[in-house]
């Protein structure tokens, strides 16, 4: 008798193991390199204080009507790397999960709408920055970084890279991750080359300057209209390409409604690569 009581109890303390051990894989995310616990904090979209959080309902802003909502975009599943070392070239991200990335780029053009617009649609972008675009108003990007836009690099003076040597082009790439990092207090690890234009030397030299993939895109948005390569809708994974114009506002929209009528969600590239 006692020995049924007692092997009753193993069994029941096995079971309440095992249910506690099931329930804590199902709240964790799934990595490369294992079951990530949900409460790690390392996911920036997971993160209680990230500002891109389609979740909180904001006050209504004076783009509401035009801007599309979105759910929140799943768990990002990073990018494995090539087992040669090759830095990844990228217009599509090699994913199944319903997400698209908008990308914006140079700097030139400072439209005071941006930062309006970031706060109201409440979407992840990643900026590609040219320093001879940005340095007479670093700060005005600042604004955008603190409303959750991420800062990446695009050459110093987005000079054509194709067919120069191994030492200018570092002199572009890698002088422009360290410029951005000293200005933004982080070091860029994604690359776009100017005009999408590379050649090998280019690859090498920003995985050399410590970059984890270079850009190119499926759609770009241009007088608030998309332009598909292919197919005529976005599709998962794909990169699009907008630039600091004076139709930013028009391009902003464009691209988030050609991402909604796709069934998709905007997603942070930067957690889809490391
Ligand atoms: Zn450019």
């Amino acid at each position: 008798m006692l020995v049924r009581v007692v092997k009753m109890h193993w069994m029941r303390l096995l079971l309440v193991t095992l249910l506690l051990a099931t329930a804590l894989v199902a709240d964790g995310e799934i990595t490369a390199h294992g079951v990530r616990p949900a409460s790690a904090g390392a996911h920036p979209s997971a993160s209680p204080t990230a500002t891109a959080s389609p979740s909180a309902s904001p006050p209504p802003g004076v783009y509401a009507d035009r801007l599309p909502r979105f759910d929140k975009p799943p768990p990002a599943v990073r990018t494995a790397a090539a087992e040669d070392g090759a830095l990844p070239w990228v217009a599509r991200v090699p994913t199944d999960q319903r997400v698209a990335f908008l990308t914006i780029d140079d700097g030139w053009v400072k439209h005071p709408e941006a930062a309006e617009l970031l706060r109201e649609a409440h979407v992840p972008v990643t900026l590609f920055l040219t320093i001879n675009a940005i340095s007479d108003n670093p700060e005005y990007f600042r604004t955008l970084q603190g409303l959750g836009a991420v800062i990446e690099a695009h050459t110093i003076t987005h000079n054509k890279l194709t067919g120069l040597s191994y030492d200018a082009q570092r002199q572009e790439i890698c002088g422009s991750a360290d410029r951005l990092g000293e200005l933004y207090g982080r070091r860029p690890t994604l690359f776009r080359p100017p005009f999408g234009e590379k050649d090998a030397t280019t690859l090498r030299v920003a995985r050399d300057c410590g970059m984890k993939a270079a850009f190119f895109w499926k759609e770009s948005v241009n007088q608030g209209n998309v332009w598909y390569q292919d197919v005529k809708v976005v599709q998962p994974g794909d990169v699009i390409l907008m630039h600091f114009r004076d139709q930013f506002v028009e391009d902003f929209i464009g691209a988030l409604q050609g991402i909604k009528r796709a069934g998709l969600t905007p997603a942070r590239l930067e957690d889809y690569f490391s």
